[in-house]
């Protein structure tokens, strides 16, 4: 054991994921959440069913493990804060604060001379109207979004509900035309030091991700550009751990952020297999301040998410040697709920 316990709030898939990692690194680990069936709970060390407000139950997790992380960035900021005086969080709950806010977010990256879609913050429908120059296009909650949840598409005026009464704030973001999507992944160590991994390609279908892929179907300009961005806001952000930059590549080759994930990220589940060290392994390392290793890609790879009940025909499915079948061993199956993915490993 590195006689280090790490806490990780959330308890999904990607919080199973890290646990796994961490088993491998010889970390325990303590996971808290919200979810009484979170599947995280089969791999960590302990499991805390609590709601994030729940003071006690917090004390007791906070009093037990040496760091902090999460899976998913949607906690609030207050919680991550308070636990952060006690016990340090990484990445800090100030880089949480900023990306969980679609209007701090994208006004950090723009400030770095970055470039992401073309938006502005709306509270009313008259704001709609004064930035009409943006339509067709996206209203997003300002908050609290994942999976496309909390996303209107607005192709006109007309499409602004005289009923809608705006009860929380929104950006609107201009439609692009997307010629594809990728994402950089990287972990940064804090000395600074950083793994960036290739871009990856994605492909998303109602918009949650189908489908990824390394090596990403772009040219060498993008490449750099997509890996550069993602080192500059990881360094500004004096970012610790393993974190994801989401990109829309348009009709004209434009690179454009879209957002950043302050976490693991669903688009690297193919880390695990093509990578000497997977954004999970990475994730741990960095955050529990264990020893930066080169990163070194064994292969390529393609990922497919399995969603709903397409889960069933892959539980009878048997595989060959280079695919690997992950199975969130959720105990209900919904519509579009994230169940497990295959990844490909390819020449
Ligand atoms: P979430 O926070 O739910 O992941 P995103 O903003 O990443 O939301 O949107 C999810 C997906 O929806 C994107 O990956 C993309 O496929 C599509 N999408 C979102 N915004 C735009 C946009 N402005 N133009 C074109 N497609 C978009
Ligand atoms: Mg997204």
């Amino acid at each position: 054991m590195s006689d280090i316990t790490l806490g990780i709030i959330g308890s999904g898939q990607l919080g199973s994921l890290l646990c796994q990692a961490a088993k491998t690194l010889k970390v325990k680990t303590i996971v808290i959440s919200d979810d009484e069936h979170g599947p995280a709970q089969e791999y960590a060390d302990q499991f805390i069913f609590s709601k994030y407000d729940n003071k006690d139950k917090i004390k007791e997790f906070v009093g037990k493990v040496d760091i902090v992380t999460y899976e998913f960035e949607n906690i609030p900021v207050e919680i991550l804060n308070q636990i952060n005086k006690e016990k340090k969080v990484l990445p800090k709950p100030e880089i949480n604060r900023i990306i969980q806010n679609r209007k701090l977010e994208k006004s950090f990256i723009n400030e770095l001379g970055i470039a992401t879609t073309k938006w502005a913050f709306i509270e009313n429908a008259e704001d709609v109207t004064k930035h009409k120059n943006l339509l067709p296009g996206i209203l997003k909650t300002n908050t609290l979004g994942y999976d496309g949840h909390g996303q209107f598409v607005l192709n006109s005026l007309t499409d602004v509900k005289k009923d809608w009464c705006f009860t929380a704030d929104y950006i609107l973001e201009k439609k692009v035309n997307l010629k594809k999507e990728i994402s950089v992944i990287i972990t940064r160590f804090i000395d600074g030091e950083t793994s960036i991994y290739e871009p990856i390609e994605n492909l998303h279908k109602d918009q949650i991700l189908k489908h990824s892929k390394i090596p990403a179907d772009i040219d060498e300009k993008i490449y750099k550009q997509a890996q550069n961005n993602a080192k500059i806001i990881a360094d500004k952000l004096d970012y610790v751990g393993s974190m994801c930059v989401e990109y829309f590549i348009d009709q004209d080759n434009n690179l454009l952020v879209n957002e950043i994930a302050p976490r693991v990220h669903n688009s690297g589940h193919l880390t695990i297999n093509a990578f000497n060290l997977s954004q999970y392994h990475n994730h741990i390392k960095a955050v529990c301040g264990l020893k930066f290793e080169k990163l070194k890609k064994n292969s390529n790879a393609e990922m497919i998410n399995i969603l709903g009940k397409e889960i069933e025909e892959y539980r009878s499915k048997t595989f060959k040697e280079d695919e690997f079948f992950f199975d969130y061993g959720k105990k209900t199956i919904k519509e579009k709920r994230k169940m497990g993915h295959l990844t490909i490993l390819k020449k």
